[in-house]
C-alpha cells in the first residue's frame, strides 16, 4: 500500500477562523479571511508577531478546532486504499501535544494512534504523498507534495492543488 503523509492545521484542523477571530477580539481589529489571500497574519501585522504567535500557546488553542469539511470521511475511505499517517509539526508549538492528540482521538478515533506523528522537520517523514498547507515542507520532501488550499498559499504556483477535500478523494480514487 502506498503512504500518504496528511497535516493536521489548515488541512483536516480549522485552524485560521479561530486564530482571526481571537486576534480581533484581542487587538479590536477587523481582519477577515479574504485580507489572508496570499499571507499570514503574522505578515500582514508584523508590529504584532509575537503576540500573534502567542495566542497559539493558550491552553487548548488546538482542542476545539473545527474539522474541516469532508476530511473525516474521505480519510476513512482513502484508509481503505492507502496508509494514512497524520504528520503535524507539533515541535512548533509543544504545548500543544496532549490537545493535538485529544482532538485526533475525538475526530479520527478509527487511525491508530501509532500513525499518528507529532515532528518537527517533516523531510524525515517517509511518504509517497503529503498534503500539507505549507510548501516549505515539500523542499526536502522525497515523494509528491501536494498543496491544500488555504488562504495564505493562494500565490503558490509550483506544486499541485487541492481545494478541498472532495478534489483530494478524486486524485487517490479516480
Ligand atoms: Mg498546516
Amino acid at each position: 500500500m502506498k503512504r500518504i503523509a496528511i497535516d493536521m492545521d489548515e488541512v483536516i484542523a480549522d485552524f485560521v477562523p479561530k486564530h482571526l477571530s481571537i486576534f480581533n477580539d484581542k487587538f479590536k481589529d477587523n481582519i477577515t479571511i479574504e485580507n489572508l489571500k496570499g499571507k499570514k497574519l503574522r505578515e500582514l501585522r508584523p508590529e504584532l508577531k509575537n503576540e500573534i504567535i502567542n495566542i497559539l500557546t493558550e491552553p487548548a488553542f488546538f482542542r476545539d478546532l473545527k474539522v474541516i469539511k469532508d476530511s473525516q470521511e474521505v480519510i476513512q475511505e482513502l484508509s481503505e486504499h492507502y496508509e494514512i499517517f497524520i504528520t503535524t509539526a507539533a515541535m512548533e508549538f509543544p504545548t500543544s501535544f496532549t490537545e493535538k492528540y485529544e482532538w485526533l482521538k475525538e475526530h479520527f478515533s478509527f487511525l491508530n494512534d501509532l500513525n499518528f506523528v507529532f515532528c518537527g522537520d517533516k523531510s524525515i517523514i517517509n511518504a509517497d504523498f503529503l498534503i500539507d498547507d505549507n510548501a516549505r515542507h515539500f523542499k526536502r520532501f522525497n515523494g509528491q507534495g501536494i498543496l491544500f488550499t488555504s488562504p495564505h498559499n493562494m500565490n503558490e504556483t509550483e506544486y499541485v492543488r487541492v481545494n478541498n477535500w472532495k478534489e483530494v478523494k478524486e486524485y487517490f480514487l479516480k
